[in-house]
């Protein structure tokens, strides 16, 4: 039986720059959108415009003061804030650039609606390839993350199901997820990244395994440069099947940040976009609800064909390694395919010894899960939205993506929820 998928997807939220220089560029999901129709993928699925986040849903997982901030600050300005930089850690990496509230809104709202759909049945699975922003912490910005929406989006999910469980394959750390829910057993954290000579964030070690209730319910695969996609299966498939069996999640948030595909512009594994591609379609084999988003992914021509690909794995649909006519086909030469041949200049440090033990010592904690945690789900609180005529009206029509943006209805009616009840230290969440 096929799956019904979900896409959120803002016209609006390419058109963001971080500035200059900066390697996230938040074009790449307008790339990836634009392939996306023109491989007719939104013919078999629902297309949606996003609601856009509020401070209020912000503030069920950051501080006031941060969001406050971050809604205040604009270049112009910036001048006023200096002393509050530091504190919030924006600057270089997270820079403060035009319009950077209303990219945190879109990103946000997407998540946050996919959750919210998840939660109605209105769909099996949710895609927003412009969420995933994982290192964003309660009090402050980190690694291009300013407003986390997956802590935001889980949240959401926890109002209706007992056990999430959070899927991380960027190449970095999924550290402000983990961190967020770090006390707690109702939410699981996996994070396979790249760990070791003082790549960022540096956490993630074997031994962070959680803490109190949530001991155990932190698991952390630390990985060698140069990845392949066999060495990568190795560790993967194993590991999310033992945390399917002892934790039995009743959903699943995936973040697929491209940046561990072989040449990333700040990567250094070298995974085939098919091989990423692989850990999707494995995690969607397990049949549970499923919010998918974005992330990392440095090489903007290559995150495309990624999460392209992924959109029509999520689908199960087979599209051609020939990539259609489109406006930027320019970006995609030479080869103009979906699946070019990636180089690594990286040679795979990760024996098939050292990805034996990393597995083992994974799979011996899980074991010390001694059941699934359960919760009585009383007093379910109201959707932070409501969801009536979001859908995209027509989606069998071929048009141009400009034409395609407009039809796209939005929907930004919403009611606000209840004050979540998250704990005032250290960014950890009481759930
Ligand atoms: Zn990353």
């Amino acid at each position: 039986m096929s799956s019904t998928v979900a896409y959120f997807y803002d016209p609006e939220v390419g058109n963001f720059h971080y500035g200059p220089g900066h390697p996230m560029k938040p074009h790449r999901i307008s790339l990836t959108h634009c392939l996306v129709l023109r491989y007719d993928l939104h013919k078999k699925m629902k297309l949606y415009r996003p609601y856009h986040a509020t401070e209020r849903d912000m503030c069920r997982f950051h501080s006031d003061d941060y969001i406050q901030f971050l809604r205040s600050v604009t270049p112009q300005n910036v001048q006023n804030f200096t002393k509050y930089l530091s504190v919030f850690n924006v600057g270089e990496d997270c820079p403060v650039f035009d319009g950077m509230f209303d990219f945190c809104k879109m990103y946000t709202g997407a998540s946050l609606e996919g959750a919210v759909k998840l939660n109605n049945n209105q769909c099996d699975i949710a895609i927003n390839w412009s969420g995933g922003l994982h290192h964003a912490k309660k009090y402050e910005a980190s690694g291009f993350c300013y407003v986390n929406d997956i802590v935001i989006a889980i949240l959401e999910l926890l109002k209706y199901h007992p056990r999430v469980l959070y899927i991380d394959i960027d190449i970095h750390h999924g550290d402000g997820v983990q961190e967020a829910f770090y006390l707690t057993d109702r939410v699981m954290s996996v994070s396979f990244h790249k760990y070791g000579q003082y790549f960022f964030p540096g956490t993630g070690d074997m031994y962070e395994i959680g803490a109190e209730s949530g001991r155990y319910y932190s698991v952390n695969v630390p990985l060698l440069a140069g990845i392949d996609d066999a060495s990568y299966m190795q560790v993967f498939k194993p590991v999310i099947a033992s945390v399917m069996e002892f934790y039995q999640p009743t959903c699943v948030v995936l973040q697929c940040g491209a940046d561990s595909l072989g040449s990333d512009r700040l990567g250094c594994f070298n995974l085939s976009i098919k091989g990423h591609g692989e850990c999707v379609d494995y995690v969607k084999s397990f049949n549970l609800p499923l919010l998918v988003l974005g992330g990392g992914g440095y090489t903007k021509r290559n995150v495309a064909r990624c999460w392209t690909h992924e959109t029509a794995v999520l689908l199960g649909e087979q599209i051609s390694n020939d990539l259609p006519f489109n406006e930027y086909l320019d970006d995609f030469g030479p080869d103009y395919q979906l699946h070019p041949d990636i180089f690594s200049k990286q040679e795979n440090q990760n024996t098939r010894q050292y990805l034996d033990n990393i597995k083992q010592t994974v799979i011996d904690n899980l074991k010390m899960l001694t059941s699934a945690p359960s919760v009585q789900m009383q007093d379910i609180p109201s959707d932070l939205l409501s969801l009536e005529n979001t859908e995209e009206p027509d989606p069998d029509v071929r048009n141009s993506q400009e034409e395609m943006d407009k039809r796209v209805e939005a929907n930004n009616e919403y009611y606000d929820g209840d004050k979540d009840n998250d704990k005032e230290n250290e960014g950890f969440l009481d759930v």
